[in-house]
């Protein structure tokens, strides 16, 4: 299973898989799996049914490590509609932007300047959520996030429990009042820098969420959002707020579109707050390999695509 991880992570990098896999009609088809589809009009519509539901909603809009400078100037206009569309609309759906898509590699200050547009864009009515992308990222990202927050209360940076530092960055964090949305962690990373062993990036994961919740309860941590479909680990979440007599909406589990359907709406539907994250766009593959890896299942899922009519 390990081995498999890696191979996927590894060609999740691969420019010439990248540039062919997507044209195969049957790895099309399984993307669809995750994706309501490539535009914003498919995003928008998949908010509104989640509503319905009471679910709310992320939008990412797919892309990563930009290297031109207007290419990155595009995306920060694309996210400008996003808001604008959104509010027009009057979801309650926020988004998360990837510093690498607004210019990370070509400038820590450029990209500053697209996620500070971003910011004022959205008007302080909702989050706008931050990823953390692969550990050679991590400082810019904590830096740029401090920057944003020292200005704007309404950010919040996605954390990862599989890095050993992530305990640190968290309680240096806190007192900043952050919002922080906790994931196990998706890139492929070193046993010097990251936990090889998923038992104790599960375990990292439920000791670095129970200091978020105590944190939230004391108005240190603004949003504590849980990114993660990992039932048994919601099921022992449910069990902490609970025996410390805090509300269940204190509990924010946020999942990608397409997977754990039936527990987003359980979650729902009990009264925790459940929240979906859409990603859309043509720029999926990277993406997409990363969800393969997560679940080497979703291989033979794709597999059978390859037969369907
Ligand atoms: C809202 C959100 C935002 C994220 N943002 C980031 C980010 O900014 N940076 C980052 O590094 N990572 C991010 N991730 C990815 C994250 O790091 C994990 O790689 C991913 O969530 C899988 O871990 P898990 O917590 O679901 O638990 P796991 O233990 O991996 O999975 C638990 C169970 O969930 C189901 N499951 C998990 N993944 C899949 C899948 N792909 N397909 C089908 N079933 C699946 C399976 O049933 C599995 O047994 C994000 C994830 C979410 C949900």
């Amino acid at each position: 299973m390990a081995l498999m991880r890696s191979m996927l992570l590894a060609a999740s990098q691969n420019v010439w898989l990248r540039e062919h896999a997507v044209k195969y009609p049957f790895v099309r088809r399984s993307v669809s799996r995750f994706m309501p589809g490539e535009t914003l009009d498919a995003a928008l519509g998949a908010a509104q049914n989640l509503l319905q539901k009471k679910i709310g909603s992320v939008f990412t809009h797919l892309g990563e490590n930009v290297t031109d400078r207007n290419e990155a100037r595009k995306v920060a206009a694309h996210y400008f509609e996003v808001l604008d569309r959104v509010h027009q609309l009057n979801l309650p759906t926020e988004i998360s932007v990837k510093l690498t898509q607004l210019g990370l590699d070509l400038s820590p200050d450029f990209c500053f300047e697209n996620l500070e547009q971003i910011i004022q864009r959205e008007n302080g009515k909702a989050t706008v959520w931050v990823d953390m992308e692969a550990s050679n990222y991590v400082d810019v990202t904590l830096e740029l996030y401090r920057r944003a927050l020292n200005k704007y209360p309404n950010v919040g940076l996605c954390l990862q429990s599989y890095l050993y530092r992530t305990k640190k960055d968290l309680a240096d964090l806190l007192p900043l009042r952050p919002s922080i949305r906790l994931v196990k962690g998706a890139y492929k990373e070193p046993a010097s820098i990251a936990y090889p062993k998923k038992a104790d990036v599960d375990e990292n994961y439920f000791m670095l969420a129970q200091e978020m919740l105590r944190a939230k309860s004391v108005g240190q941590c603004v949003r504590a959002a849980f990114g993660t479909h990992d039932v048994a680990l919601i099921r022992r979440l449910a069990g902490y707020i609970a025996q410390q007599n805090l509300p269940k909406s204190d509990l924010e589990v946020q999942m990608l579109f397409g997977i754990q359907r039936a527990e987003q709406e359980r979650l729902a539907r009990e009264g925790y707050r459940s929240v979906v994250l859409v990603a859309y766009g043509t720029y999926w593959y990277p993406w997409f390999v990363r969800r393969l890896a997560e679940r080497p299942a979703n291989l033979w899922f794709m597999l059978r695509n390859v037969f369907a009519p």
